[in-house]
C-alpha cells in the first residue's frame, strides 16, 4: 500500500506532523520502533507555559503531573535567582498517548515495533516482528530524535553536530527541594557547557539531570548527587541521552524528504511540536498539489526560520557566551536575572538583535556592574 506521508518516530515532533498532515487530508503512516509509549519513553519531561504559548499550544491537564511557579537559577558561587514563569512536569507516556490520539482521530495509522533501517526518496525499509518490510510513500519525514537515518543519505541536518550536549538523568525519590520551582545549577564545576537540573514531580520525587558539552557527564552527575538534598534519596530509574540544544538546524529538506524535531537540531519538546505542525501542513499541501520537490518543501523551512530561527540563535549565543565566563561573572549575571520575564521578552521581539538588546537593557537596569562585564565580553 502506498502512503502520502510516512513519519519516522512518534516523538512530540513526529506526532504533530502526523496529526497535521492527516487533518489536512494526507494518508499518513507513523512508524515507531518502541513496543508502546510506556516502553523506554524519552527522558524529556518538563516545559514552561511560556514555551507552549510562544509556539501556539496549550498544556493539558491530562498529562501534567506537577506544576511549578517558575525556575530557580543557582550560580557557581551559590547565588540563587528566582524567575517567576509557570512550568510543568509531564508523564511522558501519557503525553505521547494524548497527542497520538489527535493523530489517530485525524486518520493517521501508527505502527509500533517498526524500526526504520533505511530511507530514500521513494521507500522506507523497516524491521518488524515478522521480518523486514518496505513501505512506499510520497514524502518521508524523519522525526526520530537523532539524525542518524538522514545523515546516512548525505543530508546534514545540524550545523554544529559536535555541539550535542550529553546527559544523564535519574528519577529520584525523597529529594529535599522547594517543589514550587525547577532548579537549574550552572558553572564549569557543576556542568561544563550547560546545566544540572532538578525537576520536582510532587511527593518529594524529582528528575535530576546533568547536561554537559565537550565531556562525559558521568563524573559531574556523580558529584552533583553528593549534594545535601539527595542525602535520603534513592534512584528509581536512570537514562542517558543527547540533547541538540545548540546544534542549530541546517539542511531540513530534500526531494520527498523532510526532517523535524531533534533529528533536525530543533531541540525541545514545545519547539519540536511547533516545527512538527509546520512540517505536517507543508507535507500535506505538497502531496495534494502533487509537488514533493525540494523547492516546494523549502516552504516549511522558510516558515520555520521566520518564526523560530532567532530563538535558536539566541540560545546558541547565550550558551557559548556562558561557557567563556568565570564563576564570578556568572554570579553577576544570575543576580541580574532576578525577575526578568524571558518568555515575554522573546515573544515581544522576533528580531535577535532586539531580543538581545532588550534583555541586555533589562539586565543592566537590575545590575549596572554588568556594563563592565558586557564590555569584556564584546571585546574578548
Ligand atoms: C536527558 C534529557 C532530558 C531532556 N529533558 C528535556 C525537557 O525536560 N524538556 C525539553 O523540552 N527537552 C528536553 N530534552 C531535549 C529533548 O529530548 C529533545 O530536544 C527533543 O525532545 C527531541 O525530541 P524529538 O521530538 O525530536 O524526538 P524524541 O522525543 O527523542 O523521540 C524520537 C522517537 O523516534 C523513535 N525512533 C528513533 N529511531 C527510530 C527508528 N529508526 N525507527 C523508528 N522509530 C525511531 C524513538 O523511539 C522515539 O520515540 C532532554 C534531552 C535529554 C537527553
Amino acid at each position: 500500500m502506498k502512503y502520502d506521508v510516512i513519519v519516522v518516530g512518534a516523538s512530540p515532533a513526529g506526532l504533530m506532523v502526523s496529526w497535521k498532515a492527516a487533518e489536512r487530508g494526507a494518508r499518513v503512516l507513523l512508524l515507531e520502533q518502541r513496543n508502546s509509549f510506556e516502553s523506554a519513553s524519552s527522558p524529556a519531561d518538563t516545559s514552561f507555559d511560556g514555551f507552549f504559548k510562544l509556539v501556539g499550544l496549550k498544556p493539558r491537564a491530562e498529562y501534567i503531573v506537577h506544576r511549578v511557579k517558575g525556575m530557580n537559577v543557582v550560580s557557581p558561587l551559590g547565588t540563587a535567582a528566582t524567575i517567576e514563569t509557570p512550568g510543568f512536569s509531564i508523564d511522558r507516556p501519557m503525553f505521547d498517548a494524548y497527542y497520538a490520539r489527535w493523530a489517530i482521530n485525524a486518520g493517521a495509522e501508527i505502527k509500533f515495533n517498526s524500526k526504520v533501517l533505511f530511507v530514500n526518496s521513494k521507500s522506507i525499509i523497516v524491521r518488524e516482528a515478522d521480518g523486514q518490510k518496505r513501505y512506499d510513500g510520497e514524502i518521508f519525514v524523519i522525526a526520530s530524535g537523532n539524525s542518524e537515518i538522514i545523515n546516512r543519505i548525505g543530508i546534514k541536518t545540524m550545523k554544529h553536530p559536535g555541539d550535542l550536549a550529553y546527559a544523564i538523568q535519574a528519577e529520584m525519590d525523597n529529594v529535599e527541594i522547594d517543589e514550587d520551582y525547577f532548579h537549574y545549577f550552572i558553572g564549569k564545576e557543576v556542568a561544563p557547557g550547560w546545566k544540572a537540573t532538578i525537576s520536582p514531580k510532587g511527593d518529594s520525587k524529582a528528575s535530576v539531570g546533568v547536561f554537559v558539552r565537550g565531556t562525559n557527564p558521568k563524573t559531574f552527575f556523580d558529584k552533583f548527587l553528593e549534594r545535601e538534598m539527595f542525602n535520603q534519596s534513592k534512584i528509581t530509574k536512570i537514562v542517558k541521552g543527547a540533547d541538540q540544544i545548540i546544534t542549530m538546524p541546517n539542511d531540513l529538506v530534500s526531494n520527498n524528504l523532510m526532517a523535524v524535531g531533534g533529528a533536525a537540531g530543533q531541540a525541545g519538546i514545545a519547539y519540536g511540536m511547533a516545527a512538527g505542525i509546520l512540517c505536517g501542513e507543508i507535507a500535506a499541501e505538497a502531496v495534494i498539489k502533487g509537488n514533493c520537490s525540494k523547492r516546494f518543501l523549502l516552504r516549511y523551512v522558510k516558515r520555520w526560520k521566520r518564526l523560530f530561527l532567532n530563538h535558536y540563535r539566541a540560545g546558541r549565543l547565550g550558551l557559548t557566551t556562558m561557557e567563556r565566563m568565570s564563576d564570578a561573572d556568572l554570579d553577576v549575571i544570575v543576580r541580574a536575572l532576578k525577575s526578568v520575564d524571558i518568555f515575554h521578552e522573546l515573544a515581544r521581539h522576533s528580531n535577535i538583535l532586539l531580543s538581545s538588546l532588550s534583555l541586555g537593557i533589562l539586565l543592566l537596569q537590575r545590575n549596572p556592574k554588568l556594563i563592565g562585564l558586557m564590555k569584556y565580553l564584546s571585546f574578548s
